[in-house]
């Protein structure tokens, strides 16, 4: 596909940001996104997905709608998370580049032209790193940690201090959609999916209004789920440890067996065999563990029916791309 390709009349841009516990930013929100791509993307849907909000969320939505078409509003029945709320949107959106923001203004509006002006024929997905992303506190070494276990389980390079505010192409949201997976987290997802993307450098803003939603033992908790889906990791922890408990029972044994029969030490007392046969079972029983695991990790990554593959381009197959297995 090439830009001449495309119409005149620039794609319409779909942003997309799930709102809880957000009323008081959603008007400044609207308004700068407006004034920001006034000049460069006017044909835009701004999708408000209002979240089970406990505050005045979506009587706000509805005077947004009210006052301006592009914003459209999306209410759920209840809170069901940032996630869900994401894919209730990703569902809705009828663009051709999305835009994948938090409504509570930390990620600035005024970024938007930079980000969507990043996509290209080479670039499918924009991300955002927030700059001197360094320093202590618990959050920060604790979500380091994770990066560093994630980029390294999934074999991508997740850079630390990668935000949600994001831009992407309709091939990549296409390509989101295909998996069926139920509790689905976008943001390992998207880089489990692939496609050329580069990282720009956004600061992001304090939040203007309350508390974070996501405290730390909620951000451990979606760590550990997003790092269950795409690895056995901890299977092979089992195996391995197995493996390592049976070879140092082999060694004592062994050690055990020449001091009776070669220095003749007498029968080893039965304490020291007692001890030998609880190491040898727990080696077994550490080893089956491993196995048993690693077959239930695979059952469950066939219960995900994700797509095998998903195609980026073809040369000479028309007219339909065949988009995934
Ligand atoms: N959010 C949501 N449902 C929830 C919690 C959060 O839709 O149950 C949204 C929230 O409105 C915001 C985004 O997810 O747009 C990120 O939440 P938050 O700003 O609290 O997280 P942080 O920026 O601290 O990671
Ligand atoms: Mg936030």
């Amino acid at each position: 596909m090439t830009d001449a390709g495309r119409p005149a009349v620039p794609p319409i841009v779909s942003i997309i940001a799930p709102v809880y516990r957000n009323a008081p930013s959603l008007h400044e929100l609207a308004t700068r996104i407006a004034d920001a791509v006034a000049g460069t993307w006017p044909n835009y849907e701004l999708l408000l997905v209002d979240d089970g909000s406990p505050d005045n969320a979506w009587s706000v939505i509805q005077e947004l709608a009210a006052a301006d078409a592009r914003v459209k509003g999306i209410r759920l029945s209840r809170n069901f998370g940032q996630h869900p709320a994401i894919a209730a949107g990703f569902d809705a959106a009828r663009g051709d580049r999305i835009v994948l923001m938090d409504a509570d203004l930390q990620d600035r509006p005024e970024e938007l032209p930079r980000l969507l002006a990043g996509l290209n024929n080479e670039v499918d997905i924009v991300y955002t790193i927030k700059p001197n992303a360094e320093g202590g506190g618990t959050e920060q070494i604790t979500s380091r940690i994770f990066h560093a276990v994630f980029s390294h389980v999934t074999r991508s390079r997740v850079p630390y201090g990668i935000g949600t505010y994001r831009a992407f192409t309709r091939k990549v949201l296409d390509g989101l959609l295909t998996y069926p997976e139920y509790n689905v987290l976008f943001g390992p997802l998207m880089f489990y999916v692939g496609y050329r993307s580069i990282f720009l450098e956004v600061a992001r803003d304090e939040r203007k209004h309350g508390p974070s939603s996501y405290s730390f033992w909620k951000r451990l908790s979606l760590a550990l789920r997003s790092l269950a889906s795409y690895t056995d990791l901890p299977n092979r922890i089992f195996f391995a440890a197995g493996l390592t408990v049976l070879a140092l029972t082999l060694l004592y044994s062994a050690t055990v067996i020449i001091q009776c029969v070669v220095l003749g030490a007498g029968l080893p007392s039965g304490l020291t065999l007692l001890a030998l046969l609880i190491l040898f079972s727990l080696a077994v029983m550490l080893i089956g563990l491993g196995i048993i695991g690693s077959y239930i990790f695979r059952v469950y990554q066939e219960v995900l029916r994700r797509p095998r593959y998903l195609v980026t381009q073809t040369l000479n197959l028309a007219p339909e791309p065949p988009r995934t297995a």
